[in-house]
């Protein structure tokens, strides 16, 4: 069951003096209340975020159960526990990075004056999450941007619609002041009507780089700055130079490959989409892979640890690709036979390991944003670069396991990507104080610890001259005389 509530019935809830729902926000957002009151006021509305969170906990881990039975631990380490990181980092820093910082340029005209560069906050900005991650993309955006002291419309995803209602009531439950934190609930319809607006300062906007393609267009006829957190296809290398030699370390290597592939059941922006292997060490790699896959569900059905795809749309085209896929097609043994609910709403599929996959096959073609994991064979590295490049040659991170610092260097000098793990993947993401973002098709901006905080931010140099200086600076008026001319 969806639950839409359109734009005007928010309007209608809401006790506005202003008319408009627009106005609302940018009357906040312009209100001298937000400056005056500024550090202390922002880090206020923090704590009232985390706490709200901290009680809703359990019935947002409950309302993801419901909406595509993500897993509870998941749930908690992949989304909560980085979110409460995020804000108390935020709790913690914001003084620091909300501090002017000073300048001294000693040329003649400057020196005497004070300069400085402030970061000052966007205005009115629109947050719009995607389905993968309901709550973190939603409320770390949205956190970031009152830490910058911007008045936020957050438009959480609409497949996953319990989490959606939850993180309403925890928002209306925290009592923020009016217009600082609204929500508005819908799909396209409401969307581009957030996206058509003329009175917003700022979209943040995470999801697919069709519908992320759209919102730049819609953004851009306003002039509206974005950031962009987009998908694709992330590869990941087993190298020539990776030594199969030690069968515990290959297992790890394996185990942390299914971990980001499977992990959400592979909806991660981030999940390595599919692998590369050397042909001299692709018999041992199918061996093992088999055997970690096999340990890491040793049951299945009703198995509470698996999520599953959050709609039907998604489930519908795994389905697609798996059946056209002329790879090899591998599930855990205890999967065997299971057949997915779907009459129910139960679109589930195992975690599936494709060996054998060719270049062409329907696997390799877009995101696969699913438990599927093509492994395709490889002889010359530098062939299959040119290959992937050729397909996407910016994906939003590329994971290497080789263990050669020349071979490592080689690949990351050849592949741009948004980041890149060395023997893991998908935990980059959570690292302090590190920009997370994409590159070229995978988006643009960044966030994360203080880029967080910069994206919501503009940076404005400040220069205070006194008036006596102009004993020194006479010669820049005209009439430009001999005389100044030769100064
Ligand atoms: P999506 O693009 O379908 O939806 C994202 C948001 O856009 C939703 O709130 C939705 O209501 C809205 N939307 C959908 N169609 C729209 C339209 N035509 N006009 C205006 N708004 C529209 O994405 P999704 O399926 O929710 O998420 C999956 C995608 O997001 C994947 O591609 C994944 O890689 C990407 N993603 C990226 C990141 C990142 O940080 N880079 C993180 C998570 C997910």
């Amino acid at each position: 069951e969806l639950h839409y509530t359109p734009l005007d019935l928010i309007d209608t809830k809401l006790e506005v003096s202003s008319k408009s729902f627009f106005d609302r926000q940018k009357k906040f957002a312009n209100s001298p209340n937000i400056r005056k009151t500024d550090i202390e006021f922002r880090t206020k509305q923090l704590k009232k975020l985390y706490y709200a969170i901290k009680k809703h906990e359990t019935r947002l881990i409950d309302a993801m159960l419901k909406d595509y039975n993500r897993a509870p631990q998941e749930s908690m380490q992949l989304e909560l526990i980085p979110l409460y990181n995020d804000i108390l980092g935020m709790i913690k820093n914001l003084s620091k990075w909300a501090k002017p910082r000073r300048i001294c340029d000693m040329s003649p005209t400057y020196m005497l004056g004070k300069t400085y560069v402030e970061k000052i906050a966007l205005g009115s900005v629109l947050v719009i999450a995607p389905c993968n991650f309901p709550v973190l993309l939603s409320l770390t955006p949205v956190a970031n941007a009152i830490a910058a002291g911007n008045s936020v419309i957050l438009k959480p995803s609409e497949m996953t619609a319990a989490t959606a209602r939850e993180m309403q009531n925890l928002i209306e439950d925290a009592i923020f002041p009016h217009g600082l934190l609204q929500v508005v609930q819908g799909s396209i319809t409401e969307t581009t009507r957030l996206i058509t607006s003329d009175k917003l300062n700022m979209i943040f906007y995470t999801g697919s780089p069709r519908v992320g393609s759209i919102v730049a267009q819609e953004a851009a006829k306003n002039l509206i700055p974005c950031v962009l957190e987009l998908g694709g296809k992330s590869p990941a290398f087993l190298t020539e130079h990776f030594s199969v030699g030690s069968t515990s370390k290959l297992q790890t290597a394996l185990k942390r490959l299914f971990f980001g592939a499977f992990s959400n059941s592979g909806q991660i922006c981030v999940t390595p989409d599919y692998l590369v292997v050397h042909e001299n060490i692709y018999d041992e790699v199918v061996k093992q892979a088999k055997i970690v896959l096999n340990e890491m569900y040793p049951i299945f059905d009703n198995n509470l640890d698996y999520t599953y795809l959050v709609g039907q749309r998604g489930y519908n085209a795994i389905m697609k690709k798996l059946d056209a896929s002329n790879g090899q097609k591998y599930i855990p043994e205890s999967a065997e036979g299971f057949v997915s609910n779907t009459d129910n709403g139960q679109y589930c599929i195992p975690p599936t390991i494709i060996f054998n996959c060719s270049w062409n096959d329907s696997l390799m073609e877009e995101e696969n944003f699913g438990p599927v994991l093509p492994i395709y064979k490889y002889s010359n590295l530098d062939d299959t670069l040119d290959l992937i490049i050729h397909k996407n040659d910016q994906p939003l991170v590329q994971y290497i396991f080789s263990d050669s610092e020349q071979e490592r260097q080689h690949i990351l000098t050849r592949l741009r990507s948004g980041d890149c793990i060395i023997g893991d993947t998908i935990i980059h993401v959570a690292i302090k104080d590190t920009p997370f973002g994409g590159i070229g098709t995978s988006g643009y901006g960044n966030y994360g610890g203080v880029y967080g905080f910069n994206a919501f931010t503009h940076e404005r140099t400040v220069f205070k001259q006194p008036y006596w200086m102009d004993s020194l600076l006479f010669m820049r008026y005209p009439p430009y005389t001999p005389t100044k001319q030769k100064l």
